[in-house]
């Protein structure tokens, strides 16, 4: 059995080569650039007033209060303005040109406008430059603006809107397909008989990959025969990642292993020292990745945070595409048998200066329910058998931890 860090490796030894597409700037949102977008003109494209105000030459009102001839006005959008002389002011808005020989703005709650608007009296002084933001202080003609590799959220969507980059070209995102197996499942909307269960791991899974921004095609229930599991794997296949859950460990109707031979993958790995999700198997045929999650829910829940979304992510462009890890302090002991690294549920809060880790009851690998009082997962060492209250602990924050209340 390999360890959760062996498991990583291997996976990210076998990432195929990620392709690219080219979007409309606006469908970029939650994408990772391909190509690195330069600056297409100066910004600011002009000298420009931070400041309603007065624009004037600083060395003329040195002894304010001084009274300057008001030249005109310059508004954002309402043309070049004119020169402006020794003595003279000219009204300006925020976002407005600044007009050649002023060389700073006063703020125009520090001056006084004469009853026939022919003369300001400024009556403060200021510094030369200030108020102004210079012509390309922002942003150069010319220089990358948005490496290639940097994620694209609403600021990075507005310099695309700046510079006049329509289209850009982002990583492609994977295509996902997943299925699930097992006898004894019915849909949501059946009812199950005596000895029958819903599906609800297609369900989660399809919601973790929405999270990443993906949307994956479910191809539905596949029963415990070979033969099916065989058809529903050669249309799954046609994706470049394929999630089926359940039917993977040693089980006397856990096929998913044998279709994999029989179709002639290249099996991985099939067994991780992690706790809940021990039979995950990771498998490849030539560029396509498939992933067999066990069936208990927390099972598929949590091998999918650990070990399919740094694969998806890192197809979609991301560095690091991992959920973030901090530290924590444990309110309460807890035992668990050593020999996997277990990511357990727990309630993390910032409590007295610090992270607080409340470890939370599950019943088992199937108990869904459990989890969803969780915001992060701890991490139980595979070397340790228990962990002491105080202890400072290792966490892996879930997709919810910023939103989750309690
Ligand atoms: P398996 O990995 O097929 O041995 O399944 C392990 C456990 O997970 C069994 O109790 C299954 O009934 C349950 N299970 C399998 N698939 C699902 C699913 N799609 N939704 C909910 N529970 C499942
Ligand atoms: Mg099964």
């Amino acid at each position: 059995m390999i360890s959760v860090e062996e498991a990583l490796d291997i996976l990210l030894s076998n990432l195929p080569e990620r392709r690219i597409e080219e979007v409309q700037f606006q469908l970029a949102l939650g994408r990772v650039l391909a190509e690195s977008l330069v600056a297409t003109c100066d910004v600011p494209p002009f000298f420009r007033s931070a400041l309603d105000g007065y624009a004037v030459i600083a060395a003329d009102i040195e002894n304010a209060p001084v009274e300057l001839q008001v030249a005109g006005e310059s508004r954002a959008g309402g043309g070049m303005p004119a020169r402006l002389r020794a003595g003279e002011a000219v009204a300006i808005m925020t976002g407005a040109p600044i007009p050649e020989g002023a060389d700073a703005v006063q703020a125009v709650e520090q001056t006084l406008l004469s009853p026939d608007g022919q003369t300001v009296t400024i009556l403060k002084p200021v510094k030369a430059h200030e108020n102004i933001a210079p012509r390309g202080s922002e942003g150069k003609a010319g220089e990358i603006v948005l490496p290639s590799g940097h994620r694209v959220g609403p600021a990075e969507i507005a310099v695309m809107a700046t510079f006049g980059h329509s289209r850009v070209k982002v990583y492609r995102r994977p295509s996902v397909a997943i299925f699930t197996t097992g006898d004894e499942l019915v849909e949501h909307d059946q009812l199950p008989r005596p000895d029958q269960i819903r599906n609800s791991n297609a369900y989660c899974l399809s919601s973790q990959l929405q999270y990443m921004g993906l949307e994956a095609d479910y191809l539905g229930i596949v029963r415990d025969d070979r033969e099916e599991l065989r058809r529903k794997m050669l249309s799954g296949l046609e994706r470049d990642v394929l999630i089926i859950t359940g039917g993977v460990s040693m089980g006397e109707y856990d096929f998913v292993q044998d279709v994999f031979r029989d179709l002639g993958l290249e099996i991985l790995f099939t067994k991780v020292a992690i706790k809940p999700g021990k039979p995950t198997v990771f498998a490849r045929k030539g560029e396509r990745l498939i992933f067999g999650l066990p069936g208990n829910p927390i099972s598929a829940l949590v091998t999918f945070e650990c070990f399919v979304r740094p694969v998806l992510g890192r197809l979609c462009g991301m560095k690091s595409p991992e959920l973030p890890r901090m530290r924590g302090e444990l309110l309460a002991d807890v035992k668990q048998t050593p020999g996997r690294t277990a990511f357990l549920p727990a309630w993390v809060c910032w409590e007295d200066s610090g992270w607080k880790v409340e470890p939370l009851q599950w019943k088992s690998s199937a108990d869904i329910i459990g989890f969803t009082r969780a915001n992060a997962t701890y991490v139980f060492p595979k070397n340790r058998d228990f962990l002491h209250r105080g202890e400072i602990v290792e966490l892996m924050l879930l997709p919810d931890f910023f939103v989750r209340q309690r």
